[in-house]
């Protein structure tokens, strides 16, 4: 079997600041002259959750004029502007906890052990935070967690609770559970800038900024509500989707904004004074504000008894806006800390990321949430800014997963990198620097039995989707560069003979390098296939 073209050829050489030290201090007990290596970097890691790209200018999708001309992502916009802007960055299995997961370990679903939500990392797993703070740095995560075991890794932790709320969330901290008085996402931004101001100054850091929004069922601001009240927002030329053409996941998902998707949570469509989940958080004012604001338009649309198309349009506005409120309240914390970072002196000296758990479908399909392995779902935002490295405005086009993050925040803060990990530093390329043997394709697998998409498998190339619905045995094959949007699957087409071919073979081949056997029934019986 040949070697996964994603797949290194040799351990990569480490240029890692603690093997610098350590030549500082054996030079110095030799008498001996060395450069001091230059200051290490702090890191700002901003994460949202289920942020899609084509919901920010910068990466310039379907919405990109409309996003510009409403400034939704001004202060996001802006840190692209300023550092570099991954364009092929993608999960590995398009969830929240188990995207977190990867994120933290460097490692596949299936090795780390989060495969679904609300399960823990596998016990004596491998985080970065751990190796950062052994090599000296102090490290903070404030907000959405979402993995069973609490506390974290770092040093500084105030963690919702589960999904948490986005009105007077709760937290868990290592005091016990606090209440805070407000919106979530203002308050976890308000915790992160009063944690730098009030950090160890002596010590480099990493910041982790985790927001709940723009998480279903997006509750927005209230600074927003009337923003966007009067716009129409762009609707995707596959908003009714028959999804002929395809196997049969894609028709019997329960993501549709048609079907699935609810009048009174998801869209706030209720009889007056009878609240539902968060309203229920709110105090008397707040509910009067909001309904100030949406009491009118819920009447009227009960008035015009809207069917067929005519709901499907009208809903899918209607979510789109309370998404976008909610990334307009993401993007008032990406300039807030910017503003921070800057009083505090640091502008020069941290890195700062933007980045979401996966992407999310904005209509595309007809779909709302995430999950498949298709283009709007595995996609990730990651937005790097960092001062006298990465030259602004880069758009970076090599294949990274969030299997790389790990390495990545040890690589570049000098902190131990241990074997084994599924990841790859992506140090050399912000530096401008791409391996020879950098992978070209990257491996998705997803379990969750939720909203109707099952368990599959399959990698996602430079040019094809090839995915293997292992459950009913379907496969697909998208050619993205013939049909970007994913409508028809090439599979039994003899013109991809050859290309199901090799990509099958490099699927297996990936599959195999991970130790990938988490689509194999696990056998009460032995000897039972
Ligand atoms: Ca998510």
């Amino acid at each position: 079997m040949s070697r996964p073209l994603s797949i290194r050829s040799s351990t990569p050489s480490r240029f890692g600041l603690g093997l610098l030290a350590g030549a500082l201090a054996l030079a110095a007990a030799l008498g001996t002259a060395v450069a001091a290596p230059a200051r290490r970097p702090n890191i700002v890691f901003i994460f949202s959750d289920d942020h899609s790209l084509q919901t920010i200018g910068a990466y310039g999708g379907r919405m990109a004029t409309f996003l510009r001309e409403q400034k939704v992502t001004p202060n996001i916009d802006r840190l692209a502007a300023r550092g570099g802007l991954f364009v092929n960055s993608f999960c590995g299995n398009s969830l929240c906890s188990p995207s977190r997961a990867a994120i933290l370990t460097g490692l596949h679903s299936h090795a780390n052990g989060v495969m679904n939500l609300n399960t823990p990392i596998l016990p004596g797993t491998w985080t970065f935070p751990e190796s950062l703070r052994d090599a000296g740095y102090q490290t903070a995560v404030i907000g959405k967690w979402h993995l069973a075991a609490t506390p974290a890794p770092t040093d500084f932790w105030r963690l919702l609770d589960g999904q948490g709320t986005y009105w007077h969330p709760e937290f868990i901290t290592p005091l016990g559970r606090v209440k805070k008085t407000g919106y979530a996402t203002d308050i976890i931004t308000e915790l992160g800038v009063d944690w730098l101001k009030n950090r160890d100054h002596t010590k480099p850091f990493m910041l982790m900024v985790h927001h709940k929004a723009p998480h279903r069922n997006w509750m927005p601001p209230a600074r927003y509500y009337n923003w966007l009240s009067n716009v129409t927002i762009p609707e995707p030329d596959t908003l009714f989707d028959d999804y002929t053409g395809r196997a049969s996941p894609a028709h019997n998902q329960k993501m549709e904004i048609g079907k699935i998707m609810t009048l009174n949570s998801d869209l706030k469509v209720m009889e007056p004074g009878k609240w539902i989940g968060e309203f229920n958080r709110m105090s008397e004012e707040e509910r009067a504000e909001w309904s100030a604001v949406f009491g009118p338009r819920n009447e009227a649309f009960k008035n015009a008894k809207l069917q067929g198309r005519d709901l499907v349009r009208w809903k899918y506005q209607e979510y789109m806006k309370d998404y976008l409120r909610c990334i307009k309240g993401v993007d008032d914390s990406v300039g807030s800390i910017l503003t921070a970072l800057k009083s505090e002196g640091l502008e020069d000296d941290t890195i700062v990321i933007y980045a979401s758990d996966q992407g999310f479908y904005n209509g595309e399909h007809g779909w709302f949430d995430k999950r498949f392995i298709y283009e709007e779902s595995i996609h990730m935002p990651l937005i790097v800014s960092w001062p006298g490295v990465i030259k602004p405005g880069t758009r970076f086009t090599q294949m990274v997963q969030n299997i790389d993050y790990a390495e990545t925040f040890a690589d570049i803060t000098g902190a131990h990198i241990p074997e084994g990990l599924h990841g790859r530093s992506l140090l050399p390329i912000l530096k401008g620097q791409t391996p020879k043997d950098w992978r070209h394709s990257v491996y998705y697998h997803y379990y969750d039995p939720d909203h109707g998409v099952p368990k599959h498998y399959g990698i996602r190339t430079e040019r094809y989707t090839l995915v293997h619905f292992y459950i009913t045995d379907e496969w697909e094959l998208f050619d993205l560069k013939k049909d970007p949007k994913q409508m028809r699957s090439v599979y039994s087409d003899p013109s991809y003979a050859k290309t199901v071919l090799d990509l099958k073979a490099e699927l297996l081949a990936l599959k195999t390098y991970y130790k990938d056997t988490s689509d194999q029934p696990k056998s009460e019986k032995p000897g039972n296939e």
